[in-house]
């Protein structure tokens, strides 16, 4: 069984396979199966603690489940092969994966960081990195801007690209780049595309985290996060702090994330058909005014998808402005039948969600427009479903939610929407 011999049961270094391609690694990359019993899928490893046969000498590779667990490592596996990452630590969130790795600058440190970040790592950021002595600098377009922001002092670089909600684009190797001329390491943020559309350590990052809560679990069930990267350096210090804070995802939600993972190639790619159908209706429709959709050859930085993303694939994730203000995005979120109004992406289901009103209302309305995020912007998350439905369903909705507010002008205050945060 060659796929399963290059992932040693043992311990690091995991060096990622050169032979077989993403679907056959996503399947069996940290899946051997049980040498006891023959059992195709792991068991869930629930045990807390592992028998040692003499003092300090453990009977396998597990003493403590906080430091290590069988499932966690399969998982771990799994992601570094499909990163391109000798290594990857997984933790009990994407925020807690983002602590982690700022906890690990030393005081006094300096981070660069795009603007449209997603609202908990801005909240961090702005809110807890300061309080242990680590200063970050936003800018809009760190291209341009990086090499003057750079102090003796900068230690990281922050990018998501995609951004939330806008969608505008990162060119990951321009920044690394200018940031390695001076030493300094670069995070990118995969969670809106995944390592099946978009691989950043490939194009020069040093550290990809992904909120496994998207779509590398896939199913809405998991709140989970990774980091993968080549670096022993990282390694040591990552692994160190991953057990000393002890913000570390459960078996079960290693073992949920890890099935969920199996099928990430064909939900991504299912996902990325029905995201380039909705934009299109949505770009054709006399209803909206904009769409941001990087799969789109409409967008501003169409070249950077078509040189990051697999195949320029766009991904399932997508936002648009409505006709009509504000009253008609919400009533736009409550006509749908197929998409949720909901927070979040990247499970099975279509959501759709009023960024302005629910996952961006922290931040102060000035700052939001000039990130893009106006009151009638309108984000949705492109599940599995047939893709035919979707492009109906967005089509009776921007029916319901502009021609509507039309004929029932004066009556239409917005004001149906009690549950936007549930
Ligand atoms: C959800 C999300 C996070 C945070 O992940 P949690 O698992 O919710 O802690 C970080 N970055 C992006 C882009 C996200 O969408």
């Amino acid at each position: 069984m060659a796929i399963q011999d290059y992932t040693p049961v043992d311990t690091p270094p995991r060096a990622p396979s050169p032979l077989h391609r993403f679907g056959t690694l996503a399947v069996h990359a940290g899946s051997p199966h049980d040498p006891v019993t023959g059992a195709v899928i792991e068991s869930i490893s629930l045990s807390t603690t592992f028998a040692q046969s003499a003092v300090g000498q453990p009977m396998g590779d597990y003493e403590y489940t906080r430091s290590s667990n069988p499932n966690r490592d399969n998982f771990e596996r799994s992601i570094a092969a499909l990163e391109k990452a000798k290594y990857a630590l997984a933790f009990s969130s994407g925020s807690a994966t983002t602590a982690t790795i700022l906890q690990s600058l030393a005081q006094g440190s300096h981070v660069v960081s795009v603007s449209d970040v997603y609202g908990g790592t801005h909240r961090y950021f702005t809110k807890v990195a300061s309080a242990h002595g680590v200063r970050v600098s936003f800018t809009p377009s760190i291209e341009a801007d990086l090499a003057e922001l750079i102090t003796p002092e900068t230690k990281l670089i922050w990018i998501e690209t995609p951004s939330n909600p806008t969608l505008s684009l990162v060119d990951i190797q321009a920044v690394a780049d200018i940031a390695h001329r001076s030493g300094i390491m670069v995070v990118v943020d995969n969670t809106f595309l995944s390592p099946y559309v978009q691989t950043p350590l490939v194009h020069g990052a040093d550290i990809v985290v992904q909120s496994v809560t998207k779509y590398i679990n896939g199913h809405s069930d998991v709140l989970m996060g990774v980091a993968a990267f080549n670096s022993d350096a990282i390694y040591e210090r990552l692994k160190f702090l991953q057990n000393a804070i002890g913000a570390v995802p459960s078996p079960f939600d290693c073992w949920l994330a890890h099935r969920g993972l199996k099928t990430l190639h064909l939900r991504a790619r299912e996902a990325s058909k029905n995201g380039a159908m909705v934009a299109q209706t949505l770009e054709d429709s006399p209803y909206v005014l904009a769409v941001n959709y990087p799969g789109l050859d409409s967008h501003k930085q169409r070249k950077i998808a078509l040189k990051q993303h697999r195949d320029g694939l766009g991904g399932g994730m997508l936002s648009f402005r409505i006709q009509g203000g504000k009253a008609a995005a919400e009533r736009f979120c409550q006509a749908t039948q197929i998409f949720t109004l909901a927070e979040s992406l990247g499970g099975v289901e279509s959501l759709v969600e009023l960024p302005a009103s629910m996952t961006h209302m922290g931040i102060p309305r000035e700052q939001r427009e000039i990130a893009g995020v106006f009151d009638d912007l309108v984000r949705i998350s492109c599940g599995v479903e047939d893709g035919v439905d979707l492009v109906a369903d967005v089509r009776q909705a921007l029916k319901q939610a502009v021609v509507a507010s039309k004929l029932t002008n004066g009556f239409s205050n917005g004001h149906g929407n009690g549950n936007v945060h549930a």
